[in-house]
């Protein structure tokens, strides 16, 4: 399997790249080209997940739950029903205010 982390960090490198460009043409089409390639890394990683059957997904960051987390229970509601929330551990451990 591709390593998508090394992959993600070498695309968040070249655009930290593109900031130092004097041309705002060329600055743009690089930028155009590093999100068409970031977008392409997101659908891979998406479908890694799908194949593995990770179906739960962070309620704060978004990001499909690996290891277990943490479980946040709603108040109920009028008919005594509790929301239940996944939460992954990095998020949990964020202090409230970053939430
Ligand atoms: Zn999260």
């Amino acid at each position: 399997m591709r390593n998508y982390r090394s992959a993600l960090l070498g695309v968040t490198a070249r655009l930290r790249d593109v900031t130092h460009m004097d041309d705002p043409y060329e600055m743009q089409k690089q930028i155009q080209a590093l999100s068409n390639e970031y977008a392409t890394l997101a659908s891979e990683i998406q479908e890694q997940f799908e194949k593995l059957g990770l179906k739960l997904v962070c309620e704060y960051c978004g990001l499909p739950i690996t290891k277990p987390g943490a479980l946040l229970f709603s108040p109920p509601n009028n008919r005594g029903i509790c929301k239940k929330v996944h939460i992954c551990v990095k998020c949990f451990n964020k202090p409230e205010n970053d939430k």
